[in-house]
C-alpha cells in the first residue's frame, strides 16, 4: 500500500513514497557535495605534499585542478590523494602522484607542444598534459582502456587529447614530430622509433630498465645528437609490443 503524506506546498496529498525519494535524493546531493570538498582538500594537501619536491608552479597547479579520483574505480577513489599508484583495468596501474609530477615537469613545457604520451592507462596522465601543452595524443593497447579514457576525459570537458587504439610501431608516427614524448610504462632502452617521432630539440621521458625495475630517463635531441640524464629509480608496468617486452604473463 502506498502511503501518503501531506506536502507543504498547497496541500496537494502525495505519495510518502515520492517524498522519501527526494528525501533521498537531496542526502546524495549533500553525501556528493561533502565528497567533492573532501576530495578537494585531500586535492590541496597533496599538492602541499609534492611542492616540496616539485617546484614547477605549472605542473602543481595541473594536479590541483585534476579529479585523481574520477580516473579510478570507486573502490579506490579513498586513496585518490595518497602518493601511490592504484590499481586499474587490465592489470595496469595510474602512477604514483609524485612520479606523474616529477615526469610532467621533466617535459619542460610551456603550452605551446603537441605532446605524444605512451600508455593511456587511465588517462590521468593525459588530463595532466592537456593542461600544461597544446595537444596531446596518446596510445594505449587495451581497447578497454581507450574507452574508458574517452568516456571520462569527455565528461571532464577535454577538447585537446586524442585517444588512439596503438597499432604495430611504438608511438603515433602518424602526427609526428612531438616537442615531448612521455613513456608511462617500462621500455628495454630508449627506442630508436620513438627518438624519430621527437622534433628537434624536443624531450623524451621514459622509464628504462628490467621488466621490474627501472631508471627514468630524460632524453634530449639536438640534431642527430642524442644527451640522457637519469632522474632516479622507478617501478612501471611493461610497455608490450615492438621495440619493446613481449606480451604481459597473464596473456
Ligand atoms: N599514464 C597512465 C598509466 C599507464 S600504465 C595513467 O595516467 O593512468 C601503462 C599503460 O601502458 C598500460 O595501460 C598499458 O596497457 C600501456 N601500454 C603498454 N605497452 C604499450 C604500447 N606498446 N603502446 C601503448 N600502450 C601501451
Amino acid at each position: 500500500m502506498i502511503q501518503t503524506s501531506i506536502s507543504e506546498d498547497g496541500g496537494k496529498i502525495i505519495p510518502e513514497a515520492m517524498v522519501l525519494a527526494n528525501k533521498e535524493a537531496h542526502l546524495s546531493a549533500l553525501n556528493r557535495l561533502q565528497m567533492s570538498t573532501d576530495f578537494a582538500a585531500a586535492r590541496a594537501e597533496l599538492v602541499e605534499y609534492l611542492s616540496h619536491d616539485i617546484n614547477d608552479r605549472r605542473v602543481l597547479e595541473a594536479i590541483k585542478c585534476i579529479p585523481r579520483e574520477k580516473f579510478v574505480s570507486s573502490a579506490y577513489q579513498y586513496a585518490a590523494y595518497e602518493d601511490r599508484p592504484l590499481p586499474i583495468d587490465k592489470g595496469q596501474t595510474i602512477s604514483q602522484p609524485l612520479i606523474v609530477a616529477i615526469m610532467s615537469a621533466a617535459l619542460e613545457l610551456d603550452g605551446s607542444e603537441k605532446v605524444l604520451e605512451v600508455g593511456t592507462g587511465s588517462g590521468y596522465q593525459a588530463a595532466i598534459l592537456a593542461k600544461l601543452a597544446w595537444r596531446v595524443v596518446t596510445v594505449e593497447r587495451h581497447q578497454v582502456l581507450v574507452d574508458k579514457a574517452k568516456q571520462v576525459l569527455a565528461k571532464l570537458g577535454y577538447t585537446n587529447i586524442e585517444i588512439h587504439l596503438a597499432e604495430k610501431t611504438l608511438g603515433w608516427p602518424q602526427q609526428a614530430p612531438y616537442e615531448a614524448i612521455i613513456v608511462t610504462a617500462a621500455a628495454p632502452q630508449v627506442s630508436q622509433v620513438l627518438i624519430d617521432q621527437l622534433a628537434d630539440g624536443g624531450r623524451l621521458v621514459i622509464p628504462v630498465g628490467s621488466r621490474y625495475e627501472q631508471d627514468l630517463l630524460k632524453a634530449i635531441k639536438q640534431g642527430d645528437k642524442i644527451t640522457t640524464h637519469n632522474l632516479g629509480p622507478c617501478r612501471f608496468v611493461p610497455l608490450i609490443g615492438n621495440a619493446a617486452w613481449g606480451k604481459e604473463e597473464d596473456e
